[in-house]
């Protein structure tokens, strides 16, 4: 594969075949977003569709929600957001150009300096546009996009557009916990827009201002819990299936690295290649401070490798919070965990107890917190943990493109060299599955030949009508738009009912039943 792309190229091949479009182009275009064209609403809507299969359908322990983007402006004070959810920004005085501070630093080879709340650019800082050391002092930026429900413009009226899907996914979790006859561990996944008014838009689509995102949220019972209810709890060092079935007596550790092997696994499946996922484990003091870990799944760019998913164990951080801003419980009852409880001895209770509160306040907690949270456990109530994978689908949109363009050098016969420009995506995520074409246009019969064979494709796949310019054009176009195959009705057709598949990688052609085309393309596409 051509890794050395450049992405202009890319983007101008974006452009001309209709898979991604500046926003608002007409007027000049708005930085920082981004339209998908008839090809690129099929590549996202793929992803997105192979997401939900992978994460939902296929699973028996995962349910969904689609929440609304604008939501209880109280949700985002209880989540952090409000307060925290902010980028350090920076002016360059003489030019007047607007930065992250921390991207500016790290590009610089330098680390911004954080003490508190308050962030210092070090010494020798230059401004990356005019190269002026003329810059302001660091500020903080909040990222969330504001607005105002209803017609008064008043400080009870503001709301903010979100900016991750997850919170909805914790502040309705007492009513999916009531509804969809789960039990811990069971997850919530959702997909959907979500808004960043970041500092910096750049690297094309990767970061931009409204994106989408596909989230799951994998509810777990505390370590504790699963103490109490099979003896012992798992970790790493057990060398646990994890490509097995999930086990009871899993702890947090298990459950986060099952996750990143899930995840790891479905872009492997969609076509990202393994040598170019990589992942980085954030340390001790990248972690938030309720996050037990983090991992990052990056994939190469042609810019560099970068994050496309954050996989996080962020402990019962989140449903707590909303336990305290809303004052609603956010405890599950486990009957068997009670039983379990109740099946102890006093003396095995108490040294359970020493245990955790040992535990607890090597964390950093209070005993008074651990004695409270074992009160409950004991009768069978706990917050649960959760397990987040949290992708982005845009980013994953653009690497997916990254990895399948390809230009390779043809010789003719006569040893005349052409460049073919080819998107090579796997048959499960490209826009169009196959190309029909009839060979002439003139010949009412083989005509209605192909249209019956467009018609009983396009009813199971997205197919692509073209009967115009030769055939090796139409094979051409379809290469640039990343379609596997292309399906040729010619007069054989008409004696045998048979056609000829050509195939986008290998360039080879063979002749094929249309039962066997079917039964070739539904094998590959799934
Ligand atoms: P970054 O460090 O790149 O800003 P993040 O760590 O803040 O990302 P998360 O909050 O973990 O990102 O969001 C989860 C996922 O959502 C990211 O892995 C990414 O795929 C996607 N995402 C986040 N911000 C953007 C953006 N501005 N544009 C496109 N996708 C985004």
């Amino acid at each position: 594969m051509n890794k050395n792309i450049n992405m202009e190229i890319l983007a101008s091949l974006c452009k001309r075949r209709g898979f991604i479009f500046q926003s608002s182009e007409l007027y000049g275009g708005i930085n920082g977003f981004w339209d998908y064209g008839p090809l690129g609403s099929e590549l996202k809507r793929n992803i997105k569709d192979a997401w939900w299969k992978a994460m939902v359908r296929s699973r028996e322990d995962v349910v969904g929600l689609d929440a609304t983007i604008i939501m209880h402006p109280a949700i985002w004070k209880a989540s952090g957001h409000a307060d925290g959810f902010a980028d350090p920004m920076v002016d360059c005085k003489d030019c007047r150009k607007r930065f992250r501070a921390d991207q500016l630093c790290e590009e610089q080879g330098k680390q911004l300096i954080k003490e508190g709340s308050t962030f210092t650019l070090p010494e020798g800082t230059v401004c990356p546009a005019c190269g002026s050391k003329n810059l302001t002092a660091p500020r903080s930026f909040n990222l969330m996009f504001k607005t105002y429900v209803g017609p008064v413009e008043d400080d009870s009226a503001v709301a903010w557009l979100r900016p991750e899907t997850a919170q909805a996914i914790f502040a309705q979790f007492n009513n999916i916990y009531a509804t969809a006859r789960q039990k811990v561990p069971f997850g919530v996944a959702q997909t959907g827009k979500s808004f960043r008014n970041e500092i910096n838009p750049r690297n094309y689509t990767f970061r931009s201002r409204e994106f989408e995102q596909m989230e799951l949220e994998f509810f777990i019972p505390p370590d504790e819990a699963v103490e109490l209810l099979c003896g012992h709890v798992a970790t790493l060092a057990d060398n646990p299936d994890l490509a097995g079935a999930p086990q009871p007596d899993w702890g947090w550790e298990v459950w986060h690295r099952y996750w990143v092997e899930q995840r790891l696994a479905f872009y492997r499946a969609i076509g990202l290649p393994e040598a170019d996922l990589h992942l980085y484990w954030q340390t001790g003091d990248e972690l938030a401070h309720y996050a037990r870990a983090c991992v990052d799944i990056e994939y190469a760019f042609p810019f560099g490798i970068q994050e496309l998913e954050g996989i996080a164990a962020r402990s019962d951080f989140d449903l707590t919070q909303h336990q305290k801003h809303s004052g609603k419980s956010m405890e599950v009852f486990d009957e068997a965990l009670k039983n379990a409880a109740k099946a102890k001895t006093p003396d095995e209770l108490a040294a359970f107890r020493a245990k955790t509160v040992a535990a607890w306040t090597a964390r950093g907690k209070t005993a008074e917190d651990a004695d409270a949270f074992l009160d409950k456990l004991l009768e069978g109530k706990y917050v649960p943990h959760v397990i987040e994978p949290s992708a982005g689908t845009d980013r994953l949109a653009l690497a997916l493109l990254c990895n399948a363009y390809d230009e390779e050098t043809l010789t003719d016969a006569k040893g005349k060299t052409d460049t073919r420009t080819v998107l090579r995506f796997s048959p499960a995520i490209a826009p169009i599955k196959a190309g029909v074409f009839p060979l002439v246009k003139n010949k009412p019969e083989l005509y209605a030949k192909a249209r019956e064979i467009f018609a009983r494709l396009q009813r199971r796949w997205n197919c692509f009508w073209d009967e115009a310019g030769a055939i090796g054009r139409r094979y051409r176009r379809m290469d640039e738009a990343g379609t596997p195959w292309c399906v040729t009705v010619d007069f054989q057709t008409l004696e045998d009912g048979t056609v000829t598949l050509r195939e986008r990688d290998s360039m080879t052609q063979e002749r094929i039943t249309l039962d066997a085309l079917v039964a070739k393309l539904d094998e590959a596409i799934g």
